[in-house]
């Protein structure tokens, strides 16, 4: 994603702001959490001084508190992309979705589509029954809208038909395939708690959620991860 944005600030794209935003808030969060599990494989050594990760760790996290914390973060790309998704009358994340419909088929494009279209009218609703003033759920969205536009440039990254950064074009489709379901599984999730969680009024109606089915999403999960994990040891 940092290299898609990378690429589009040294063209001609301006107001790029939120992509930046996106870009600390995924970037940060994700290099923590990798230290995290780091610490955890490493068992009881991972957590003395002596091998190193715990200093990872500690050095990470100040990562998602400087330079704009990850709650600000999220309010900022919640908040913009609420205003864009209105100023476009949904074309913005439609636009995401039909751009996927150009890929090969086993970039993980169908699913990622699916979960932008809920994101999409979830962002709509959200916005009609007035719930932007809710903290908490502009969080969720902020969060499902960082998965799918980091999941977006993935995916369009893996259609190429070129190896990158030393990885081959499988390990890079079924990286694509493994992030798009984790993108759609937050979405679904993120998507119930706001409908169902929310003490707004008026209901929020997501005729696209029942489209998302979680259980067809994860099929062939375990291969991709075997795939990478394979391609990982070699
Ligand atoms: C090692 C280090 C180096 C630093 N270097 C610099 C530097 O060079 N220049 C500089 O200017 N600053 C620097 N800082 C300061 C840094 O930018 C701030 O610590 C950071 O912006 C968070 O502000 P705060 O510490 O006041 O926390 P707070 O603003 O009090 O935040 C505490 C928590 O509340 C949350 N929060 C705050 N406001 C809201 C809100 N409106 N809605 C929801 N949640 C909210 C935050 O996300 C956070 O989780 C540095 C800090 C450290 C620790």
């Amino acid at each position: 994603y940092i290299e898609h944005v990378a690429m589009r600030l040294d063209g001609e794209d301006v107001d790029l702001q939120v992509e930046g935003s996106i870009a600390k808030y995924f970037a940060t969060e994700a290099g923590d959490a990798a230290a995290n599990d780091a610490i955890q494989a490493f068992g009881g050594y991972g957590y003395t001084r002596e091998y190193e990760v715990e200093k990872i760790k500690r050095d990470v996290k100040i990562l998602t508190i400087y330079e704009g914390t990850s709650e600000i973060q999220l309010s900022i790309i919640s908040l913009f992309r609420m205003r864009e998704t209105v100023r476009s009358k949904g074309g913005y994340y439609e636009g995401m979705a039909a751009e996927l419909r150009d890929i090969p088929v086993d970039c993980g494009g169908d699913v990622l589509a699916e979960a932008l279209r809920v994101t999409n009218s979830l962002v709509i609703g959200v916005r009609k029954a007035k719930l932007a003033k809710s903290q908490y759920t502009m969080f969720l969205l902020g969060d499902m809208i960082t998965w799918c536009e980091v999941a977006h440039s993935l995916c369009l990254k893996a259609a190429g038909d070129q190896a990158s950064s030393g990885r081959s074009v499988e390990f890079l489709r079924a990286s694509a395939r493994l992030f798009a379901r984790e993108a759609a599984e937050k979405v679904y999730v993120n998507a119930l708690k706001v409908i169902h969680g929310s003490d707004s009024g008026s209901p929020i109606d997501v005729p696209e959620l029942t489209q998302l089915d979680p259980g067809r999403i994860m099929h062939g999960m375990f291969s991709d991860m075997h795939l990478i994990a394979y391609e990982l040891r070699r």
